[in-house]
């Protein structure tokens, strides 16, 4: 890693007020590049081959972290494993059925009076998750 990068890393993960460890910053820094979505073994094998002693339950501790204070999201619109968004703004999510990838989409435009019977909660975060299949996929079936 650049120690620009360090640098910035650094900032993004103390303006969360996380304290900043090597695992932390290797972790939010793989996150921010990575817009995949990914989950904590991808991210554990990920950065093994540059961080031998990282541990999963590391991996796994330290996104939980992450998420806790903010830096992070937990995106739960895959029933076998939970993915991790390092951008934690208000977007929405939609996963392909056949290659399994999790895409991004801007903030839903949903007017929350629509939804009944909500009027007596204090809405903090709506998550919204679109399943279907991709562009890519589409295109894939009609070739065949
Ligand atoms: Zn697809
Ligand atoms: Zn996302």
């Amino acid at each position: 890693m650049k120690i620009s990068e360090i640098n910035t890393v650094t900032k993004h993960l103390e303006s969360y007020g996380i304290r900043p460890s090597v695992q932390r910053i290797a972790i939010m820094s793989y996150l921010l590049a990575n817009r995949t979505h990914p989950t904590v073994d991808e991210i554990y094998s990920s950065l093994l081959p540059t961080m031998p002693t990282l541990s999963r339950t590391t991996v796994y501790n330290t996104v939980k972290y992450l998420v806790e204070r903010g830096a992070c999201l937990h995106i739960g619109i895959d029933e076998q494993s939970a993915r991790y968004d390092g951008y934690p703004h208000a977007h929405s999510h939609f996963q392909c059925k056949e290659c399994k990838k999790v895409f991004d989409l801007p903030a839903a435009p949903v007017a929350l009076e629509q939804f009944e019977g909500l009027d007596a909660f204090e809405v903090h975060t709506v998550s919204l998750y679109f399943k279907g299949i991709c562009p890519e996929c589409i295109t894939k079936q009609a070739e065949v």
